[in-house]
């Protein structure tokens, strides 16, 4: 039996990118190859369910697991891979913080659903046909995972060893990840302490951003669309919605480079519970609608005029950490409980 460590992937509910970002390291992928035994990987070749169960516990020494936990089979799966693995990464945002299929939190399934199945315009359902659970064939009963009305972080089902953030992470970040956890494996090198985030900052993208920083004083924000923004300086101060201020650095700031605000992929910085409020407090603190002689009633007048501008203020501060948010989800059962099932 091979020697080297074993390192496995796997895909939950998320779109791909992180298993593509792997290979976004380049030639080192050759290197990755020479290091570590790939036990599972699915994505790039023939492993089956039955191949990972047949492991022994802990055979795994490295699982990257990407995506959130959206379906049971997303459940069943991290629960298997933690089993198996010495070490589970959430890799990426979607399993770091839910991400972008989290997003569905502020909503139900039943409307979620609705929209996929019915609603859409390029919709052709005439029979209103959607996924069930079991349907009865002649051939016998089929079966699919149930869909879960709340999109949960991979540590909300299971223990977690480390966090890589990120959508996806950056090729770089991944590489010093990966050479640290085989040093440690092939010459007991150091391990970060438990359930560090790896591969990232400790500070805001503003800090690692060269944009230009002057006064802030918005009184009206654009999207991306509307406005071509003037090189060089600050896409917030031009009233671009840019999350720089409320993000971990480790990206080397590539959004606001092209003219693009940061989306907010690698999470909250340190010292940040809550990535939303953290934004909502930077916006709060740069709109410009007067000063302190003006009626308290004028004012807050004025800056509601303004904050009118943001389209879709959730969705646009919680994009990639609403599973992990202080929300979570919205409160969606009537009864007055923050939902979490
Ligand atoms: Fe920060 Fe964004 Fe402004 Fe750069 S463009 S300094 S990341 S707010």
């Amino acid at each position: 039996m091979s020697e080297k460590p074993k390192l496995a992937m796997y895909w939950a509910a998320s779109c791909g990118g992180c298993e593509i970002s792997v290979l976004n390291i380049g030639d080192k992928i050759l290197t990755v190859d020479e290091i570590f035994d790939l036990v599972f990987f699915p994505c790039i070749a023939d492993f089956k369910h039955h191949d990972l169960e047949a492991y022994p516990d802990a055979y795994i020494d490295v699982c990257l697991f990407n995506g959130a936990i959206r379906t049971s089979e997303n459940e069943d799966m991290a629960k298997l891979l933690r089993r198996k693995s010495k070490v589970l990464v959430a890799y990426g945002s979607c399993a770091y913080e839910g991400s972008i299929p989290a997003l569905s939190n502020l909503t139900t399934k039943e409307a979620t659903f609705n929209t996929v199945y019915f609603e859409n315009l390029s919709i052709d359902n005439p029979d209103q046909i959607s996924p069930q659970v079991e349907t009865e064939v002649p051939e016998g009963l089929l079966t699919l995972p149930s869909f879960y009305n709340t999109v949960k972080s991979l540590d909300q089902v299971v223990d977690v060893d480390y966090y890589l953030p990120g959508c996806p992470p950056e090729p770089e970040q991944i590489w010093a990840v990966l050479e640290v956890v085989a040093n440690a494996l092939i010459n007991d090198g150091p391990l970060p302490p438990a359930g560090s985030i790896i591969g990232a900052g400790t500070v805001a993208v503003c800090e690692e951003c060269n944009l230009e920083k002057n006064v802030k004083s918005i009184t009206h924000f654009y999207r991306p669309y509307e406005i071509q923004p003037e090189p060089g300086l600050c896409l917030l101060e031009q009233g671009l919605i840019c999350v720089g201020p409320a993000t971990r650095a480790g990206c080397g700031a590539l959004c606001p480079q092209v003219g693009m605000g940061c989306r907010g992929c690698y999470g909250p910085l340190d010292g940040v519970e809550d990535q939303g409020a953290k934004m909502l407090s930077a916006i709060a603190s740069v709109v410009g609608v007067g000063d302190s002689t003006q009626e308290e009633h004028e004012l807050e007048a004025k800056i509601n005029a303004v904050m009118d501008t943001i389209a879709d203020p959730s969705g646009t501060f919680y994009r990639f950490s609403m599973a992990h948010s202080l929300l979570r989800r919205v409160r969606a059962n009537g009864n007055g409980k923050k939902e979490v099932s």
